[in-house]
């Protein structure tokens, strides 16, 4: 679903049909330890971005409100983590890469 900023993103959940409008962020509502998620935030938010450059299964995202730098504005920032190798991802635009690692390795074992 496309966020108010324009930008595709798997956690926006709208609701405008019969008078209703809800908005949430299905990312943040899933961190109880974050302030609450309001709409602007998604304007410079990095998961969109996030998402459509890797798209891998075993990604997984853990997102919180944050400060901006001098504490003047709010922003979210965001963890990712490896369910299949268990390791915390330093990019998440990128990937753990240890994936690459297994298809190199399958590619080699079937050249040889
Ligand atoms: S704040 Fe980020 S993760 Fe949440 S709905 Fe907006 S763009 Fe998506």
């Amino acid at each position: 679903m496309k966020t108010p900023y324009g930008k595709e993103c798997k956690f926006f959940y709208g609701d405008y049909a019969r008078g209703h409008e809800t908005q949430e962020c299905r990312l943040l509502a899933n961190n109880p330890e974050s302030e609450n998620w309001f709409p602007a935030l998604c304007q410079n938010c990095p998961v969109p971005d996030i998402l459509a450059a890797n798209q891998c299964a075993h990604l997984r995202l853990y997102g919180r409100v944050g400060k901006s730098l001098f504490g003047l504005s709010k922003k979210v920032e965001v963890e990712g983590f490896c369910d299949q190798h268990f390791v915390d991802v330093q990019d998440p635009r990128v990937g753990c890469g240890h994936c690459h690692e297994i298809d190199l390795e399958e590619m080699q074992a079937a050249e040889s």
